[in-house]
């Protein structure tokens, strides 16, 4: 049986790849330090002897007993709001954090799978994203926790594959959503259905022009499967195509909740990328992968699933 560590394992996507793992076959190790995951995502799997989870905080020395086949590196907070309120911590996990991975990873001579974003393309020039366009970030805004996080990840991970010959992957995540991201993370589908549901006005930063690209999660899952799998050491975008303003996107959400809403307009926040689309040619032709499911059935599954949480989840405080 083939064994694998994930860190990130309480979070969003963490949780998805540890149910897909599992699904495979796969002897799956789970690690968080639950910062913004919650154990909810995973207590279906506690009961499994295939499943192992550790409590702990991967910016210090990590170590697993045993042999390892493959890591998947996922934490790190996610949700800009998530990274303003702890900047050091985002900057650690994905610094410190990444390097104990890679450390672990050639000690046990596993393959490592690290987590990047679109946003190592900052506020882009070129449209869409291709895998060679460097990127337009503001390294001292107040993003730059996260992007140049992400960006140093990047360069000690192909060190590493350089100098060490580990066998590593890269992929660069568009926005992906579905069930089990926090209704109160900030981000913007969570955001608009917890107003939705709360009955308040959908806010909307900026004039809503600035445009995302938006993945279902079951397809962000199948992207990182075959990656991790392939050949290819390069990165690769894994994101939707399927472009949309955030205007639009309001509208959207008004209809799909089938609530009377009203859209109100607060101001941009700094260095907000105004255009993101991932150019996923790469993913189509290495992975012969692409997305499969459309963002109204996305949609509906993700507004059912937070439809279905507890009453005390909407009004609950963050942090
Ligand atoms: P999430 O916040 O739901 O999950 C992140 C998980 O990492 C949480 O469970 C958190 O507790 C854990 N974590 C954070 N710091 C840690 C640390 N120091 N030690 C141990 N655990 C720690 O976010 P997500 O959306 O699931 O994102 C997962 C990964 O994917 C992140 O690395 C993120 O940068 C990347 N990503 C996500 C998206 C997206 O659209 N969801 C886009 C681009 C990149
Ligand atoms: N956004 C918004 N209203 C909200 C939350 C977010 O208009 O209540 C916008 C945000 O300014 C950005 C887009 O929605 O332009 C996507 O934001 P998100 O935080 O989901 O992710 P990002 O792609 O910026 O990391």
């Amino acid at each position: 049986m083939k064994k694998i560590l994930i860190t990130g394992a309480a979070g969003f996507l963490g949780s998805h790849l540890c149910d897909r793992f599992i699904k495979e076959g796969y002897h799956v190790i789970g690690m968080d330090n639950l910062i913004t995951g919650d154990l909810k995502n995973i207590e279906h799997l506690f009961k499994l002897k295939n499943f192992e989870f550790y409590h702990h905080d991967v910016s210090k020395f990590v170590n697993v007993p045993g042999e390892l086949d493959y890591i998947l590196h996922f934490a790190s907070p996610a949700s800009p709001i998530d990274y303003l309120k702890i900047p050091i911590q985002t900057l650690k996990v994905g610094a410190l954090g990444t390097h104990n991975l890679l450390g672990l990873a050639k000690s046990k001579k596993a393959r490592i799978l690290i987590a990047s974003t679109s946003e190592i393309y900052g506020d882009p020039l070129v449209h869409p994203q291709t895998e060679e366009y460097y990127g337009n970030v503001n390294t001292i805004g107040p993003r730059g926790v996260y992007d140049e996080a992400k960006r140093f990840m990047e360069s000690i991970t192909m060190a590493y594959n350089r100098f060490h010959g580990l066998e590593t992957r890269i992929v660069r995540i568009f926005n992906t959503y579905g069930p089990r991201m926090r209704l109160n993370d900030g981000r913007v589908i969570p955001a608009f259905i917890g107003q939705a549901l709360r009955g308040e006005d959908l806010t909307v930063f900026g004039d809503g022009s600035q445009t995302r690209s938006f993945c279902y999660v079951d397809d962000q899952v199948e992207g990182i499967y075959r990656l991790l799998l392939s050949d290819y050491d390069m990165p690769v975008n894994i994101g939707n195509p399927h472009e949309i303003t955030i205007r639009d996107f309001a509208e959207e959400i008004v209809k799909l909740t089938g609530t009377d809403q009203k859209v109100i307009y607060k101001p941009l926040p700094k260095d907000d990328p105004m255009q993101r689309q991932p150019d996923i040619t790469k993913a189509k032709e290495i992975l012969g992968w692409e997305p499969k499911v459309s963002r109204e059935e996305g949609m509906k599954v993700t507004y059912d699933y937070f439809k279905s949480l507890p009453e005390d989840e909407l009004y609950k405080k963050e942090h």
